[in-house]
Order: structure tokens, then C-alpha cells, then sequence
């Protein structure tokens, strides 16, 4: 499966402002990396990073997306609306979202199709909790998430990612074991083509997030299943992001 080029997301969370994208946007354009990069800041700079980075080949995406289009939704932010200002992929899932912000499984799934719609690429995140780990119920979870979530979508001429993230991992600075994390992404890879077929399995990249940093990153991506990483905190600092990027040049 490492017929895929790998792809190394910044999550940037509810962090950053205008110093970090002027840091980020100067080391980027100046160095030329292969692998490909996105960005996800938090919405009100995507405009302007999608403007600053439009001649490289770095893509920008967004935390969330409505699973409205339009109308009397005070807050929301459509996928058009992301397209518009030059979004190419948006996160959707991520555990924060679910934890905090009460989605789940169907509001993902109206997200992802909303998503699909504006040709926004969705990288959806799944993942247990530390207790559905600890009672081996992984597999059970992450077999709901995406079935729940996937079921039916339409993926005829559209990109999709997955990024596995188990929730003990993220921003604990225990990020999960290459091996095991190998293991889950052979067992997702095994239900993406139940739910679609294995050819288009083959072309979605399933990605691996939770405590990714420059001493880790080489290890996970070493691994066949592993098609990129997902970074938080080691994405605000764009010295240590780029490291990272280097690796899965
Ligand atoms: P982390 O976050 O790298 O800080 O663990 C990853 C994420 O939540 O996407």
C-alpha cells in the first residue's frame, strides 16, 4: 500500500495567529518538499494562507465543515464557502469534536458528504478511548466509526483519508506503538474494502495521529500501512513540523 506518497497534516487546533502563519508560510515556501502537506489553522486564517501558499504545492483545509449549505445557521461554515476561499481538504471527526462538541458517527457522516459535494478531500478521524482500549474494544469502535460514517457515500472521482487517532495517545506524549498502530491500519484498510471495494481502499490513505513528533515520526512511517501522520502539537512549531516533513520526504 506505500504505492500512496505519504501525506503529513498540521492540526493546528485553537493555537497560532499571525505569527506562526508568517513562520510557517516563509519556511515553506523556501524549502521544496516532495511529501505531500497540509494545513489545517483555525478558520479565520484560511483565506489567507490558501492566498499566501497558492503557488506551492501545500494544501489547506479546515478543522470542521457544516453539515448544513446554507441558511439561518449562526456559526457554520459551509463547504462551498471552504472551497471558495481555497480549502482542499477538511477534518472531520476528530476526537475533540466528538468529545467536546457532542458529534458522532451521523453527524459525520453528513459532514462527510457535504464535504465530497464541495470536492473537499474529508480526512475523517476515528479512534478509541484509553477504557475501549484497555478493554480491547478497538476494533468494535473503530468498525462502528466508519461503518456509521462511510456507509454509502459516494467516492466516484473524489479523494478520501482516515486518520486513526486513539484518544490515550493525543497530546499525552504517548503515541502508540509503529507495530500496533500497523496492525489497526491493516484492519482498517480490510473494512474500507467491505464498505467500498479494494480498489478504491487502495487509493484512500489512512494516516496515524496522536503524539507525532521529529524522534517518532520515522519509525510509524517506516511501517507499510502507515500512509502519513497527523500532527498536533508538533505542528506549531513550524522548525519541528518541517523536521517531520523531511522524514517522509
Ligand atoms: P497531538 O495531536 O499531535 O498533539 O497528539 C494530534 C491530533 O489531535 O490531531
Amino acid at each position: 500500500m506505500k504505492n500512496k506518497s505519504p501525506l503529513v497534516v498540521a492540526n493546528w487546533k485553537l493555537n497560532g495567529g499571525t505569527d506562526l502563519i508568517c513562520a510557517s508560510v516563509s519556511k515553506f515556501l523556501r524549502h521544496n518538499f516532495k511529501v505531500n502537506i497540509g494545513i489545517a489553522p483555525p478558520y479565520v486564517y484560511l483565506g489567507d494562507m490558501a492566498n499566501f501558499l497558492k503557488n506551492s504545492s501545500i494544501m489547506i483545509g479546515s478543522q470542521n465543515i457544516s453539515k448544513f449549505e446554507s441558511g439561518a445557521f449562526t456559526g457554520e461554515t459551509s463547504g462551498q464557502m471552504l472551497k471558495e476561499v481555497g480549502c482542499n481538504f477538511c477534518l472531520i471527526g476528530h476526537s475533540e469534536r466528538r468529545q467536546v462538541f457532542l458529534e458522532n458517527n451521523a453527524s459525520c457522516q453528513t459532514k462527510i458528504a457535504r464535504a465530497l459535494e464541495a470536492n473537499l478531500m474529508p480526512i475523517i478521524c476515528i479512534g478509541e478511548n484509553e477504557q475501549q482500549y484497555e478493554l480491547g474494544l478497538t476494533k468494535h469502535i473503530l468498525y462502528k466509526q466508519l461503518h456509521e460514517s462511510l456507509q454509502g457515500q459516494d467516492l466516484t472521482g473524489k479523494e478520501l483519508c482516515i486518520a486513526y487517532e486513539p484518544i490515550w495517545a493525543i497530546g499525552s506524549g504517548k503515541a502508540a506503538s509503529p507495530e500496533s498502530v500497523q496492525s489497526i491500519h491493516a484492519y482498517i484498510y480490510e473494512e474500507i474494502c467491505t464498505i467500498f471495494d479494494k480498489e478504491t481502499a487502495d487509493k484512500i490513505r489512512i494516516i496515524y495521529g496522536g503524539s507525532v513528533n521529529k524522534k517518532n515520526a520515522a519509525e510509524l512511517l517506516a511501517m507499510p500501512n502507515i500512509d502519513g501522520l497527523l500532527v498536533g502539537g508538533a505542528s506549531l512549531d513550524p522548525e519541528h513540523f518541517s523536521e517531520i516533513c523531511e522524514l517522509a520526504n
